[in-house]
């Protein structure tokens, strides 16, 4: 079941120079930066209300996100949206015939489980499925 919107991941060139914009001018306040090595990202959330900003700056030329700037420049990468339970998310999204980017579910920034959904099923959005720790925001 989908809870709420968990964040919006934004490409940035430079993690340094967008946190400048998303603190200093909007006054959000990030909660630390993060290396995901497999998703070679270095990223940054900022909560905001129900939920948060993902700010994401690749790590090498060669990442997902180095090569979504490259194709389509700075902007929103992904939506991610909470759910209760990933592996039967995912289950029912196989079974309705989506396609799928993970399964099994990897681990993202903060420890969550998390697994990508294609674009192509979705409208052109690259959709996040997003499990944290219940006690967790
Ligand atoms: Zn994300």
């Amino acid at each position: 079941m989908l809870k709420k919107i968990d964040h919006i991941g934004i490409a940035v060139k430079n993690l340094e120079e967008a946190l400048a914009f998303y603190e200093d001018a909007l006054g959000l306040q990030a909660t630390g930066t993060e290396v995901v090595e497999e998703q070679k990202v270095k990223i940054a959330f900022l909560p905001l209300g129900e939920s948060k900003l993902e700010l994401l700056e690749s790590t090498s030329p060669d990442g997902p996100v180095a090569k979504f700037i490259e194709a389509r420049g700075e902007g929103i990468q992904h939506i991610a949206v909470r759910v209760d339970n990933i592996e039967e998310m995912l289950q029912e999204m196989e079974e309705k015939g989506v396609r799928l980017i993970d399964k099994p579910p990897r681990y993202g920034a903060g420890g969550a489980r998390i697994a990508f959904l294609h674009p192509k099923s979705t409208s052109g959005i690259l959709l996040e499925l997003c499990q944290r720790n219940e006690e967790e925001k």
